[in-house]
């Protein structure tokens, strides 16, 4: 049954799928908001829903052939009057070329456009099809209430585009230039999360250390979400390595609630290849950055995202990633095979610096094998200390329950030990490399530093 019958008559329902990053998932619960605002009921599956979205990603070109291949299958769920649109990155850089692509979909909305979904979804109704991808840099959705799904974390957006220009990267062509919100909007959001029983918030943004609202810098939003009552834990993705302030990583030791983990996008661990992907920064700058949030936040655990194979990468410069990841002993990495998008400055690059693909194949492996090597090292040492976490959801298995530590370890603890939302004591007992099993303790003893940990991690682009 696709309508949810109330008291003021039937209810349409809306199913959006989300790919990509956590700024999408944001998007989704933001979308979500608004359209429950305007007489439409969330549902957990696109069969026989009023309305589908897709929420797109375009960082690499395997998710949107995904989204292609996967708009085609969506098919066999519509109705004769199912509405279905893209929203997104992929809906940003596409705009009405999707609509040519795939005849059943009717709207395309870019992530500034979300504000006009229930309208335009009013006009898809009547047959009408729309591309909708004007930028709007004065637009934070400030009135709309986020649907939050997600059970024990809030994830809150405080800053949308970018300023950077990395030569691979399409978010500047599909978010646009950076804004932040307002800090007492955040600040309030932050009220709201806590109503709603939450005690966890994950600042979102691009380069999310560069926020600026026009009166306070990044740190002094650190400080003020964590002096909301309620607020036990605060953490903050991507951060861009250039804008660590002496001023953020005050904000980040000296705030209790702040989490001891920083994802520090590097990319490549040669200064010849950041000039080419113009991350401002070289190898040098990135182990000073490193240097100083080690040397402020004991015991802080880092991770990063990497890339492998950008046009011209030479061995020489590969070795420089490599012992750049041996140097830093990072905690756990995204690593990506390079994606062309086209309208990037990479696109413009020399065809002949084109690395082969069995030469990024074989890099690869090789990086995989020596960031897991690490990350495995560095949970051994873990074994037999005693951390806090907070149980996120009943693990895969179904049988035990998946718990976070403040440094971004991943803690599977016994079914009978917590349920979902409660904070633990537990030891660390054993490891399988990447996450580890934890034995609750009654005690509460003062916690040992954490040291680096491993652990999967959510990553934006910065
Ligand atoms: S990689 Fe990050 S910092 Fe660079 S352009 Fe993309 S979003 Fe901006």
């Amino acid at each position: 049954m696709s309508m949810t019958e109330t008291p003021e008559g039937p209810r349409k329902t809306v199913y959006i799928e989300t790919y990509g990053c956590q700024m999408n998932v944001s998007d989704s619960e933001l979308m979500y908001g608004s359209l429950a605002a305007h007489g439409y009921t969330p549902v957990e599956a696109p069969d026989g829903a009023d309305v589908i979205l897709v929420n797109t990603c375009a960082i690499r070109e395997n998710a949107e052939t995904r989204v292609i291949g996967r708009l085609g299958e969506l098919k066999r769920f519509m109705k004769a009057d199912t509405i279905v649109g893209v929203t997104g990155c992929m809906a940003q850089r596409l705009g009405p070329r999707l609509l040519d692509q795939a005849k059943h979909v009717s709207l395309v909305v870019g992530p500034d456009g979300y504000r006009s979904l229930p309208q335009l979804l009013d006009g898809a109704r009547s047959g009408e099809r729309f591309s909708a991808t004007d930028f709007d840099l004065e637009e934070h959705y400030e009135d709309v209430v986020a649907r939050r799904f997600e059970g024990v974390k809030a994830w809150i957006p405080v800053q949308r585009g970018c300023n950077y220009r990395c030569t691979y990267c399409i978010v500047p062509y599909t978010r646009g230039a950076e804004r932040s919100r307002k800090l007492d909007d955040v600040v309030r959001e932050t009220h709201d999360v806590v109503a709603q029983g939450l005690s966890e918030i994950v600042l979102l943004g691009q380069t999310v250390n560069s926020y600026n609202d026009g009166t306070h810098d990044f740190a002094d939003l650190l400080r003020a979400v964590a002096a909301v009552d309620g607020i036990r834990r605060v953490r903050y993705t991507s951060p861009h390595p250039n804008d660590f302030s002496d001023r953020v990583i005050a904000a980040m030791a000296e705030v209790p609630e702040v989490c001891e983990h920083v994802h520090l996008p590097m990319q490549s661990g040669s200064t010849s290849m950041l000039k080419r992907m113009l991350r401002r920064y070289s190898r040098e700058d990135y182990l000073a950055s490193v240097e100083r949030l080690r040397n402020a936040i004991p015991g802080l655990a880092l991770t990063t995202d990497i890339i492998v194979g950008f046009p011209g990468e030479t061995d020489a410069e590969f070795e420089d990633t490599l012992s750049l990841c041996r140097e830093v002993r990072f905690n756990d990495a995204f690593m990506f095979k390079f994606s062309m998008r086209e309208g990037t400055p990479a696109e413009r690059m020399p065809a002949e610096w084109t690395v082969p693909d069995a030469v990024v194949t074989e890099r690869f492996d090789r990086l995989l094998a020596t960031v897991r090597g690490i990350s495995r090292e560095n949970n051994m040492t873990r074994l037999g200390a005693r951390v806090e976490v907070l149980v996120e959801k009943v693990a895969r298995d179904g049988t035990l329950l998946q718990a976070r530590s403040r440094d971004f370890k991943t803690v599977m603890v016994p079914a009978e030990s917590a349920k979902i939302g409660d904070y633990l004591t537990v030891e660390l007992t054993g490891t399988t490399g990447a996450t580890f099993t934890g034995t609750p303790v009654r005690d509460r003893a003062p916690l040992p530093m954490a040291s680096p940990m491993a652990s999967p991690m959510v990553s934006t682009t910065a």
